[in-house]
């Protein structure tokens, strides 16, 4: 047997959602361990630029119910209406927790909290643009993940940073009784035992070529519970946002079209006044980022290749762009080659963002219907943040809703773990066999020599989903799409390790993510052909409508011969009434 750590709670992630969750179980005094393999301010909410969405009304009129209109628009119906009450109303909450803790929000000249407009949010329910998103500067995600890394310190939970978590242990009843993760600088492997262990794993956007995510973005926690014969929710909806810098990824946040910013084409169109008359520019992502895609394959696309459209805000004046939007302008000036305060930065649809993710309840537990009847929860196991399905997002985000995800539901995980975990106070048996074999997938990938390379699959797996699952969809393509990574997974095994010695290995580290990531595609592939109409980011060429009829549900994937599942949208919300599916117009 491998070298044992035990804690009350293990937290696999380090970005805002575990380091939330995180926060509640150390304030209560029990001994909480978070594992994260990059150094946890180096997680990808480090680099969430655009803000925090709650309805606090420091510049318009607001409240909560009309941000969870919005919401429950934004998601397409696909969102389920308990949780989204639940988030919005303890969005104010939530803010104010954050500014009592040190989060360096900016001000407005009253003192209160800065707000700006973002995407999709309106007032009185589809009316007037509402003013919604607290923001520091364009850095948002670093001043809330460092002041949340603090508050840990300060909690005493402790870190392990650098280490690579690898499968879950599960035992003959489906209880979760912790992990196996490998320290990556000796490359040992060791057993974390814990009553409840929560998956704060991030987002996969890798999954595709062009990505604003961050290379660490390789949905493990996703990988893991596949693995562990769970489902995944939904994995149909990606985000593609609107404004990536073409080739590099690099995010152009929304808060650029907030501050006033517009998309311009070829001939120098604000080509968005034709597509959403009214919300402009500030229409949701999907509906921007497939009015770009029309305009490019209409040949109205900017460059060479005509393959980008511009971005505009030089018209704010330079002052204005340097005070609110300084990280814009160096990323644009490193990536692009372009001040935005004397010219337009060029910009296409990039993967940005997963809707879907591991089933949960609005307590983070995870959910099983498959295997567990419907909704039960599978005992110690939890998930929160981008990996996590709760469904707030449905089947498209509103910007700056992100942040809000990972607060809201990351103390109210911690929550639910503490009751656990005083209703569950003797750790059980840990299965030692469930241990070997998660060992034994680690073995597989010592001292490897092969005839393909890690990176070149991965390459492959990733131009596949950008030609094949992209903003547009079809069957014929996603057919192919699915034969072509049968292929490149029956490639993986003959993946060679550059390196044959076990410390430090980046390569066999990337291996393990590749075998991650190639399952999450397929997930997205199958789930992708399987609906048969268009609902927020997930549109088909060959249906292009909403089918509420058939497909008010949200799919349940299952690696095991490919299974689907579905189950039926939450639509009654927790006190309130619930919003109608009606058309969605901007
Ligand atoms: C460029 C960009 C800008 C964005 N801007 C905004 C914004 O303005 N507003 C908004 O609301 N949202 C924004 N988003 C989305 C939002 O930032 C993310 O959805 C959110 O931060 C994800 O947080 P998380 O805690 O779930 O995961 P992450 O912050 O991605 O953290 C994941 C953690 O898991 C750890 N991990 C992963 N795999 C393993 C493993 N195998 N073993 C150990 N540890 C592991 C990582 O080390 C990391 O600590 C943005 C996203 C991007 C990419």
């Amino acid at each position: 047997m491998i070298p044992k750590r035990t804690f009350d709670a293990v937290i696999v992630g380090g970005g805002g959602a575990g380091l939330r969750a995180a926060l509640q179980l150390a304030e209560a005094d029990l001994k909480v361990a978070v594992i994260s393999k990059v150094f946890p301010t180096r997680s990808h909410t480090v680099s969430a630029q655009g803000g925090i969405t709650s309805a606090l009304g420091n510049v318009s009129d607001d409240n909560w119910h009309w941000h969870m209109y919005d919401t429950v628009k934004g998601s397409d119906y696909l969102g389920d209406q308990d949780a989204i009450e639940y988030m919005c109303r303890n969005a104010p909450t939530a803010v104010y927790e954050l500014e009592h803790m040190g989060l360096p929000f900016s001000r407005l000249p009253n003192g209160k909290i800065y707000q700006r407009p973002f995407g999709g949010q309106s007032q009185n329910y589809g009316g007037a643009q509402a003013i919604r998103t607290c923001a520091a500067a364009d850095r948002t995600g670093h001043a809330l993940l460092h002041t949340l890394y603090q508050r840990n310190i300060a909690a005493r939970t402790q870190f392990f940073e650098e280490f690579f978590a690898t499968d879950l242990i599960r035992d003959e009843a489906g209880s979760i009784l912790g992990v196996v993760a490998l320290e990556i600088e000796t490359g040992q492997a060791w057993l974390f035992e814990s009553r409840a262990t929560l998956l704060a794993t991030g987002g996969a956007c890798r999954i595709f070529r062009h990505s604003t995510n961050a290379h660490i973005n390789t949905g493990d926690g996703l990988g893991m519970v596949l693995r562990a014969g769970l489902p995944l929710e939904d994995m149909e909806f990606w985000q593609f946002h609107p404004t990536g810098i073409p080739e590099v990824g690099s995010l152009i946040t929304e808060g650029v079209r907030g501050e006033g910013g517009y998309l311009l084409n070829k001939d120098g169109e604000k080509f968005m006044e034709r597509y959403a008359p009214n919300a402009k520019d500030l229409a949701s992502r999907d509906v921007v980022s497939r009015a770009i895609a029309q305009e490019i394959l209409a040949g109205r696309g900017c460059g060479p290749h005509g393959d980008f459209v511009y971005l505009k805000i030089d018209h704010i004046g330079a002052d204005k762009v340097k005070e609110r939007l300084p990280g814009i302008r160096e990323l644009s000036m490193q990536f692009a080659g372009v001040d935005p305060c004397v010219a337009p930065m060029p910009v296409t649809p990039t993967a940005h963002y997963m809707m879907g993710g591991i089933p949960t309840n609005m307590h983070g537990q995870v959910v099983a219907p498959v295997k567990y009847g419907p909704e039960e929860p599978v005992p110690g196991l939890y998930a929160v943040g981008e990996c996590a399905c709760v469904s707030v997002h449905g089947a498209n985000r509103l910007g700056g809703n992100s942040l809000l995800d990972l607060v809201v539901f990351g103390r109210a995980a911690g929550l639910h773990m503490i009751d656990f975990l005083r209703e569950n106070p003797i750790p059980a048996n840990l299965p030692e066999q469930q241990v070997d074999k998660a060992m034994a997938r680690l073995a597989r990938w010592d001292k490897k020599t092969g005839t393909e390379t890690v990176a070149g699959l991965r390459t492959d797996m990733q131009r596949i989903m950008q030609d094949h699952c992209g903003v547009y969809r079809r069957e014929d393509l996603l057919k192919e799409g699915i034969a072509k990574l049968d292929q490149v997974e029956a490639r993986l095994p003959d993946a060679a390790l550059s390196d044959h010695s076990k410390m430090f290995n980046t390569v066999r580290l990337e291996a393990l993510e590749l075998e991650n990531l190639i399952p999450i595609a397929r997930a997205t592939l199958v789930s992708a052909l399987a609906r048969t109409e268009s609902r927020g980011a997930h549109t088909r060429e060959d249906f292009p409508k909403r089918d509420d009829g058939q497909w008010l549900r949200h799919t349940l994937y299952t690696r095991e011969n490919d299974q689907l599942d579905y189950k039926p949208v939450r639509l009654k919300p927790l006190t309130v009434e619930t919003f109608q599916p009606k058309e969605r117009t901007y």
